[in-house]
């Protein structure tokens, strides 16, 4: 008999192509009048049609968002913040976008709308990072929740055929670790399944065709319910793995996360039997890590940290360091497995058939 908890987060999501030109009406909503804009410095034309969206509601643009939220770079924008008299944060963009928003949550307290433009999911959780002296910061707070989420696919037609496959597979994750979670549940179960089978089928159209709008709205939705997942339940071994790699070898977010997801499901397959057959059949196939090795391979994205940047000699410091901190995981962590996992990320090996 399962036993467990379910707490959903609050989320008020509108979804559709064209959803964009209801930003003025979500920033009303909010009782707010000076919305700041969010934005990196590649999108600050996607930002200008949201202030003109907004009209007499915005109050600027700030346009520097970077990838792991620099401290300074939070520092500069609750400057501008306070000297524009915000009272909400519109973010359109990525995962860095959505993060920068949340520092505004923290302080000044900035309310949220967020519009995501990639598949990483941060608009869902409750979880904010900030990086200050090369060490990323993560945290959880009711308050960096978006207070509404507008998922416009026909803001993704743009996103690179490389991105998109690597972002997908990063919100594939979200929702095969929240599977074998020690948190899970039936609720978050129908999401990841969904999600992941929505990714699925969307990504290998989406490199076939960018602009297939059916393809694109499939992996926002399910982008959205993977960032749910990852939202509701507590991430394991994989997400860990990413977050140190990431963070203390500066390798990029979504790549990382495309290498390592395979090889992380193929640790954990015999300790998640159930999870795995639940991934497979998502994806169409019969066996969870070498469903996901293909989906990559099959649609160009890479498969070898050692060609996303990471060196040799670094894996040992790798291992050593998810090794340190203790968390829950379907299978006990040994630094011999973990390291052999690292070696096959680098090298880009297949996964074996057996768990
Ligand atoms: P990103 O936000 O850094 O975006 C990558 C690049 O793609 C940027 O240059 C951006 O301008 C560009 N881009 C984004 N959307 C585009 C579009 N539609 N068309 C063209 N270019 C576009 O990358 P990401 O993978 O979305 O986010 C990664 C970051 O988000 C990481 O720092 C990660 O830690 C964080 N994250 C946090 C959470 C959370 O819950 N806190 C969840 C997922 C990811």
């Amino acid at each position: 008999m399962r036993s467990f908890t379910y707490e959903s987060q609050p989320a008020r999501v509108i979804f559709g192509g064209g959803s964009l030109v209801q930003v003025a009406r979500e920033v009303e909503r909010l009782g707010a009048s000076r919305a700041m804009v969010l934005c990196s410095s590649g999108q600050r034309a996607l930002a200008t049609r949201v202030v003109d969206l907004l009209g007499d509601r915005a109050a600027g643009i700030f346009d520097q968002a970077l990838m792991h939220v620099p401290v300074e770079t939070v520092r500069a924008a609750r400057d501008i913040a306070r000297s524009l008299r915000a009272d909400c944060a519109v973010a359109i963009g990525g995962g860095s976008t959505t993060g920068l928003a949340k520092a505004l949550a923290l302080e000044p307290g900035l309310p949220i709308v967020a519009i995501p433009t990639t598949y990483a999911g941060s608009e869902m959780t409750p979880i904010y990072g900030i990086t200050e002296a090369r060490l990323k910061k993560t945290g959880r707070d009711a308050r960096v929740l978006p207070r509404a989420v507008i998922y416009d696919p026909e803001l993704t037609f743009g996103l690179p055929v490389a991105l998109s496959v690597t972002s997908g597979i990063n919100a594939i994750a979200h929702a095969a670790e929240g599977l074998y979670s020690h948190e899970s549940n039936p609720i978050m179960d129908l999401m990841a399944r969904e999600g992941i089978a929505a990714l699925g089928r969307a990504l290998p159209a989406i490199r076939k065709s960018p602009l297939d709008a059916k393809a694109r709205s499939d992996a926002l939705y399910g982008a959205w319910l993977c960032g749910t997942v990852l939202g509701g339940v507590g991430m394991g071994l994989h997400h860990k793995l990413c977050h140190t790699l990431g963070g203390s070898f500066n390798l990029p977010h979504a790549q990382t996360h495309t290498i390592v997801l395979p090889h992380a499901l193929a640790f954990n397959a015999g300790a998640a039997p159930q999870a795995m057959a639940r991934i497979a059949s998502a994806l169409g196939g019969r066996n969870a890590p070498q469903a996901v090795y293909d989906l990559a391979r099959d649609n160009g994205a890479p498969l070898a940290l050692r060609d996303i940047g990471m060196a040799q000699v670094d894996l040992d410091r790798a291992c050593e360091i998810a090794m340190a901190g203790q968390y829950p995981n379907p299978r006990p962590l040994d630094a011999e497995g973990i390291r052999k996992l690292l070696q096959d990320a680098f090298d880009g090996k297949r996964p074996q058939a057996t768990g």
